[in-house]
């Protein structure tokens, strides 16, 4: 089990959307490569349309850490961050990426801010590299 980039003690195996996620409860949770394109597709699959909730829905911002230097839990090196649908992602280019806790929903919260992610014709390529 790898370790939380964080706090390291190791992580715990989680199910989301049919993928094996590492989770450490106070921190966040690790993402093997492929996998948030994978879980951001179910999401899209299981509520791909316009609800009333989305009227009210805001994007939102989870804080940013300039300073802080994680590293990967698989192989050790630094992760580069990134904004990702407006939320900054930790990321091994190797390995997948790592997401502070909430940042998941974070992202799902402003995907469906984009209309064309819900009509599914969203060209997701670049996404795939996560
Ligand atoms: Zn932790
Ligand atoms: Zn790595």
């Amino acid at each position: 089990m790898p370790a939380c980039p964080i706090c390291k003690t190791e992580m715990k195996s989680h199910l989301i959307d049919g993928y094996q996620t590492d989770i450490c409860p106070a921190h966040g949770m690790w993402l093997d490569k492929g996998e948030l394109v994978g879980i951001t597709e179910v999401e899209r699959q299981k509520h791909g349309r316009f609800e009333w909730a989305d009227l009210f829905r805001k994007e939102v911002r989870p804080p940013r850490h300039e300073r802080r230097a994680l590293s990967c839990p698989i192989c050790g090196k630094p992760t580069v961050r990134e904004l990702y649908h407006d939320v900054e992602i930790d990321w091994c280019r190797k390995h997948g990426v790592w997401l502070d806790k909430g940042e998941l929903d974070a992202i799902l919260n402003n995907l469906r801010l984009d209309p064309s992610f819900l009509r599914g014709i969203r060209v997701r390529i670049a996404d795939t590299q996560y």
